[in-house]
């Protein structure tokens, strides 16, 4: 009979120490005796992944990126290892492979790679060897054999595309906390853990402040709909079931506002004076994206005597750069003035109900609005609203929106 292929991912914090590798080796081997095929993808132990870059950043400020991968993915290495002794020493059957032993194929973008292919073969010719396989997270190879890594927190990716390839019944995310939060438990304190949400849900958390997840991850779970349950590697809790909207909705009824989320590290910069004609957001924006800057918001105010203001939103580590670009367009563009603001942060509500409930957007405003906090900027998409707020309020006004919306317990 086939048997059933789970994947398993545990992040740093779940393989920190030797004891924590241990609890994993027990919770891989529990797994496999409920008859499952298993392949567990493990992150750099605790702060490994910082160290390195550490050490790296003691050399040079600009290290080859093709040799920041190879030192990185180090880390992996080490902690599938450990965890293949681990298995074996309690008297089950485990083989660690690094990405390229495992088939995992990206292209050659060095500290940001993207899988593309990855070759089954191995790991179904391990299963049928009775192994558990532990898979390193993170990395990769490219056609030329390179080693690369996916970017911070690629775990993740690794796991959901390997469950992606194995047709894997689900992909477990072992992490830190219980689950997904209705928002940041360390800001409010009835926080409570989400049972299930919508990939899209879980896309628009992500991309607004929620840190469970990396991103990509998520995205190649919708495009191949892989199911993720995210989980505590510290207890044997149920955690947060993420899947396409069609299975959620015959399961429950969507929350209107599922979460809110916030994110801190925003800058806001501002160009004043600009002429209000065609083609000049094409050309600011335009050069933005060459320097591979992404955008978040965007306000442009009503042009008076032919003559406009825009503001938009970036990452604070864009800042150095798309102040750059901007100082370097201002002739061209006859911008005038240039203001950056780095004491901002955004707040998003987010929900799949409020496609079809009105009032929500408004039910936001007015609590911020009644409470005395200004809002600077805002966007809405179908399952999303994010209001720019000054930084100092935004703990408040994550409680308010948490509150109003009745998310706690
Ligand atoms: N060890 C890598 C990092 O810290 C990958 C991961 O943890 O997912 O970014
Ligand atoms: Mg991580």
């Amino acid at each position: 009979m086939e048997k059933n292929i789970v994947v398993m991912k545990f992040g740093g914090t779940s393989v920190g120490s030797i004891e924590k590798i241990n609890n994993v080796a027990q919770k891989a081997i529990k797994s496999k005796k409920e008859s499952n095929n298993v392949v567990i993808t493990v992150s750099a132990m605790g702060d490994t992944t910082d160290d390195l870059i550490d050490l790296a950043s003691r050399i040079s400020k600009n290290p080859p990126r093709r040799e920041m991968d190879m030192l990185l993915s180090t880390g992996e290495q080490v902690s599938i290892a450990l965890l293949a002794i681990a298995i074996a020493e309690k008297g089950e059957k485990a083989v660690s492979l690094t990405g390229y032993q495992a088939g995992i194929l990206t292209d050659d973008i060095f500290s940001d790679a993207k899988i593309l292919t990855i070759k089954k073969d191995r790991i179904f010719s391990e299963f049928n060897k009775g192994n558990i396989v532990i898979v390193a997270g993170f990395q990769g190879i490219t056609g030329n054999n390179d080693i690369t890594t996916l970017g911070r927190g690629g775990s993740d990716t690794t796991a959901v595309a390997i469950a992606a390839a194995l047709d894997a019944k689900y992909c477990e995310i072992f992490t830190d906390v219980d689950g997904v939060f209705t928002t940041d438990p360390n800001v409010v304190s009835n926080a409570r853990k989400i049972n299930m949400l919508s990939y899209d849900e879980m896309l628009e958390l992500a991309s607004s402040g929620t840190k469970v997840l990396h991103l990509r991850a998520v995205e190649f779970a919708k495009n191949h709909g892989v199911i993720i349950h995210v989980r505590s590697s510290f207890n044997n809790n149920e955690g947060t079931w993420i899947m396409d909207t069609e299975s959620l909705n015959e399961k429950m009824e969507q929350a209107v506002v599922a979460g809110v989320s916030y994110d801190t590290n925003q800058v806001k910069v501002s160009v004043f004076g600009i002429p209000d004609k065609p083609g000049v957001a094409a050309k600011l924006f335009g050069e933005l994206a060459k320097a591979n800057i992404n955008i978040d918001m965007i306000v442009q105010n009503v042009g008076e005597k032919g003559i406009a203001a825009i503001s938009f939103t970036i990452k604070n580590e864009d800042l150095k750069v798309g102040k750059k670009v901007v100082e370097e367009l201002k002739q061209n563009l006859e911008i005038t003035n240039v203001e950056i603001d780095t004491e901002i942060a955004k707040i998003s509500i987010v929900g799949a109900g409020m496609k079809s409930h009105s009032g929500v957007a408004a039910t936001m405003f007015s609590t911020l609005g009644d409470n005395g906090i200004n809002i600077e900027m805002i966007s809405t998409s179908p399952i999303i609203i994010s209001c720019v707020i000054r930084e100092d309020k935004v703990k408040e006004a994550v409680k308010l929106l948490h509150d109003v919306f009745e998310l706690g317990k």
